[in-house]
């Protein structure tokens, strides 16, 4: 349904709101807020509420720092766990300039830009996200740790433990807050959760991703847990990912779909694949931003490794779920949760259009397991590898014209630098591997 402001501030009337939190994220995807009080509430929806750009990573420098806040009539949401009384909700926000210009560095504009160029050329993406997160126990100071407790596996019904207790919690709040929750269950780890949501338009997506994870960890908070989106917290079991279902629909229809093609996938889904595999070196650097990222893309794990699809097996970037009709789709299965999604779906959709514009035709469909296949093997089929490092991440992000043009130059300058030091503060590190492997042996 589409708010209005005057539905915003009935909305809040009605609900007895006492404090709402202007929402937005950084480049990196992580949230902030501004609290404000229901009487500034008018100022709010007429956008003349600033803030302080300077003090946001990868946003402004000091002497161009007034932002306005412009919230989204659409993301009007009450936090169900505060109490009724004084109720707290929020408004998620677009970012201007004071000259009244959408502000480039917003996550949230480069997806609208990507979102436009896909409705000029006729396309709606729909998206169905699945994050994977860990909970583990806090120790007694309360900071988390990387312990769990729980020994199930993926789908297991346990008895009735924390993790479980927590999950249900988190699901019941998503579903007061608007979700409509499809499936939620235990992963292959131990302390290893799902849940997915139903799918939607891609800002929507993008604006539930953020939501979900502060829900989660709010929850998981309550539960005395600590929730974690980090890409592989543990060495030797399974690492979260979060998996982008995608497609895209024109005129009502499922344009991924047709009846009489080879797998009933239309030229525009294969195009899309097409695009998808041609820039995912590039776009690996969105949609697994940290140096632990690639931590997880390693085999063993059920995440990818291959730049190849299957509409069979699991080891490939894509799959394609066999279901069809309306629910036509592709399974991008590299992301994981630590990316902005804002980004990751603008990167994501700008490479399929380019596949969609030059007719890009992705190498055939490899249905055997990758991971058993010899290097000769892959050369022969096309198939290469993903970055194994986000410096090798960045280094391919660098030279894609199409990933970098769907970031814009602020947004690639300020990632890109922050990505450097990061890398560099990593490389230098001396590891606890390093002193196991190599003090007493030299
Ligand atoms: N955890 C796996 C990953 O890292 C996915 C497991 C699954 O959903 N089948 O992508
Ligand atoms: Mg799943
Ligand atoms: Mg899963
Ligand atoms: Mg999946």
């Amino acid at each position: 349904a589409q708010l209005s402001n005057d539905d915003v501030r009935s909305l809040a009337r009605d609900l007895g709101v006492k404090f709402i939190r202007l929402q937005f994220t950084d480049i990196f995807g992580v949230l902030k807020n501004v609290s404000i009080t229901v009487e500034q509430l008018d100022k709010a929806l007429d956008g003349e509420l600033m803030f302080d750009g300077s003090s946001i990573e990868g946003f402004v420098r000091i002497e161009e720092s007034d932002m306005y806040l412009r919230p989204d009539p659409n993301t009007f949401a009450v936090f169900p766990w505060r109490p009724r009384d004084g109720a707290v909700a929020r408004l998620i926000c677009d970012i201007y300039n004071p000259d009244g210009t959408p502000f480039a560095g917003d996550p949230r504009f480069v997806l609208r830009k990507a979102v436009a160029e896909a409705a000029e050329m006729g396309y709606t993406m729909n998206v169905g996200p699945e994050a994977e997160f860990f909970l583990f126990h806090v120790d007694n100071d309360g900071r988390p740790t990387t312990i769990t407790q729980d020994r199930a596996g993926y789908f297991d019904l346990t008895p009735v433990d924390l993790g479980e207790n927590a999950r249900r919690d988190m699901v019941l709040t998503l579903d007061q807050m608007g979700f409509e929750i499809e499936a939620s269950h235990h992963e292959v780890a131990p302390g290893q959760h799902e849940i997915d949501f139903k799918y939607s338009d891609a800002l929507d997506i993008a604006d539930k991703v953020v939501t979900f994870k502060f829900v989660v960890r709010t929850i998981a908070q309550r539960h005395g847990l600590h929730a974690t989106f980090m890409p592989k917290p543990v060495f030797g079991i399974a690492g979260s990912g979060m998996h982008l279902n995608q497609s895209l629909m024109k005129n009502g229809e499922n344009a991924f779909f047709d009846p009489g093609a080879d797998m009933q996938l239309s030229d525009i889904a294969m195009y899309y694949i097409g695009g998808l595999m041609k820039h995912a070196k590039a776009v690996s650097a969105i949609t697994n931003p940290t140096v632990n990222s690639y931590k997880r893309l390693v085999s063993g794990y059920e995440a990818p490794v291959y730049i190849a699809w299957s509409s069979r097996n699991r080891s490939p970037l894509i799959r394609v779920p066999a279901k069809r009709g309306m629910s036509t789709r592709i399974e991008l299965r590299s992301p994981d949760p630590s990316c902005n999604p804002y980004l990751a779906l603008a990167v994501s959709l700008k490479s399929g259009l380019d596949g969609i514009k030059n007719q890009i035709r992705p190498p055939r469909s490899c249905d055997r397991n990758i991971y058993e296949m010899t290097p000769e093997e892959r050369d022969a089929e096309g198939i290469g590898n993903l970055p194994t490092s986000l410096e090798e991440a960045m280094r391919e992000l660098n030279r894609d014209e199409v990933v970098k043009e769907a970031l814009g130059s602020h947004v690639h300058r300020r990632f890109t630098e922050a990505k450097e030091i990061e890398w560099h503060r990593y490389s230098t590190q001396v590891h606890p591997w390093e002193i196991e492997e190599y003090l007493s042996k030299y």
